[in-house]
């Protein structure tokens, strides 16, 4: 059989289930977030409206949250979970409710994770689930065990109650057979969540990858602890579960180190960090006996390094162990281009209520505002399909 190159240009595939309106109204949307000092404002405002109380739910809902989010609820997220899986791409569904620091909230985020296990038991619509840890465990407890920090007894209990948390989560993932996905985070949380991973990883990847850790190639020490993760995953005999990203907090990241005096953890050029990408993607193809690997990206260059690199090492599009997957809402081009060509593909489909999804939808709006006067990549999408479309009405019928 003739095998064709995928192309990502073809935004028919992309924006198939848009219709006229529905576009109109997404590039709507995309030509607001274009705008870098709008999306600075409209954050702030959101922001302050949600802690003032005053009621934005309702347009948060009808605009940015319907683009990224599935719904409030796992319920009300189903259909869309339907409608990507009749496509052929699973959904991993992200409970992406952020910045809580009651034990009450870390119990309900840790049920509302295994709740989703049990949905996607035996349910290939949702191959994987997450877990951000932040979600089940004070922030400043992690920040303190990363620095290696003498706890008192109040954080030796709410430790010992995140590790059972964490057990309770990976345990049920392991019985159902539902792969967990650990989200990467601020750096300076950063070696505790590894620590925990890799503790899990030993635990219960004993057969398949069940824990699955994130690493951010914008780091500069991420590929030698991807090879040190590889040589303990040989020694100890467990299966390394990778997802490869760029990482979400550059800005962050750069701004506390200036603040502290310290030298920043991230690279300062994009070529260091999509160059370590690459390399990561190389590195894990090459260990594939041993491990899963996700390409959480939306980078064009990248995935299609990835398609070559199976391609060349003989690796079938549908490995059971390679993964692509992009974010609700972004790079739809990529998505079903790829589910068409039989790779297997997921998107993360984050939800929860509005108010809690806040600081979720603003990273967003920030990614895809214009970067040195350049148009989003979305954006740009979406009038080259606007374009398509005026262009195939302009057509006389039967010309396709
Ligand atoms: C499925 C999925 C899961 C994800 N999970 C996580 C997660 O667990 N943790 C997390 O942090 N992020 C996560 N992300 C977010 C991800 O990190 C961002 O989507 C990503 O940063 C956007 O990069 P890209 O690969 O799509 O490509 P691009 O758009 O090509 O790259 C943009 C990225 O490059 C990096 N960058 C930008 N400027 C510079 C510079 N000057 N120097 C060095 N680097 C620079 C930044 O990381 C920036 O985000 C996830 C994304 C996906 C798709």
């Amino acid at each position: 059989m003739k095998e064709e190159k995928v192309f990502f240009g073809d935004t028919l595939k992309a924006f198939a289930s848009r219709n006229d309106k529905e576009l109109k109204h997404l590039l709507w949307l995309f030509k607001l977030m274009g705008n870098p000092s709008l999306v600075k404002l409209l954050s702030r405002l959101a922001v302050f409206s949600i802690k003032a109380g005053l009621p934005v739910s309702a347009p948060i809902k009808a605009t940015i949250f319907r683009q990224f989010c599935g719904g409030e609820s796992i319920e009300e997220s189903v259909p869309v979970v339907k409608k990507l899986g009749s496509r052929k791409v699973g959904s991993i569904l992200d409970y992406s409710v952020e910045g809580k620091e009651r034990e009450e909230d870390f119990e309900r985020t840790k049920d509302e994770v295994i709740k989703i296990i049990h949905l996607a038991k035996n349910n290939p619509a949702i191959p994987y689930t997450s877990l951000k840890l932040t979600g089940i465990a004070p922030f400043s407890l992690l920040e303190k065990i990363s620095a290696h920090a003498e706890l008192s007894e109040a954080e030796d209990t709410a430790f010992s109650k995140l590790k059972h948390r964490l057990a309770d989560v990976c345990y049920n993932a392991y019985v159902n057979n539902v792969p967990v996905y650990f989200d990467a985070e601020e750096s300076w949380i950063q070696p505790a969540i590894d620590r925990l991973a890799e503790e899990m990883m030993a635990e219960y990847n004993q057969k398949k990858s069940i824990v699955l850790t994130t690493l951010q190639m914008y780091r500069r020490d991420r590929l030698s602890y991807l090879k040190e993760l590889i040589v303990k995953g040989r020694e100890k005999k467990f299966f390394v579960g990778i997802k490869l990203v760029r990482g979400a907090y550059w800005e962050k990241e750069n701004e506390r180190s200036a603040r502290m005096g310290l030298p920043s953890p991230v690279h300062e050029r994009k070529e260091d960090t999509d160059r370590d990408f690459n390399e990561a993607l190389d590195t894990c193809l090459r260990n594939i006996d041993l491990i899963t690997l996700c390409a959480g990206t939306h980078n064009e260059a990248s995935t299609m390094h990835l398609l070559d690199k199976m391609k060349e090492m003989g690796i079938a599009n549908d490995h059971p162990h390679v993964y692509f997957s992009q974010l609700y809402g972004m790079s739809d081009h990529i998505t079903f281009n790829l589910a068409d060509a039989g790779y297997n593909v997921t998107k993360y489909l984050p939800y929860g209520p509005v108010k809690s999804v806040v600081p979720y939808l603003i990273r967003r709006a920030e990614e895809n505002t214009a970067i040195a006067g350049q148009m989003g990549r979305e954006l740009s999408l979406i009038l080259a399909e606007k374009k398509r479309r005026q262009h195939e009405k302009l057509l006389p019928p039967g010309v396709a």
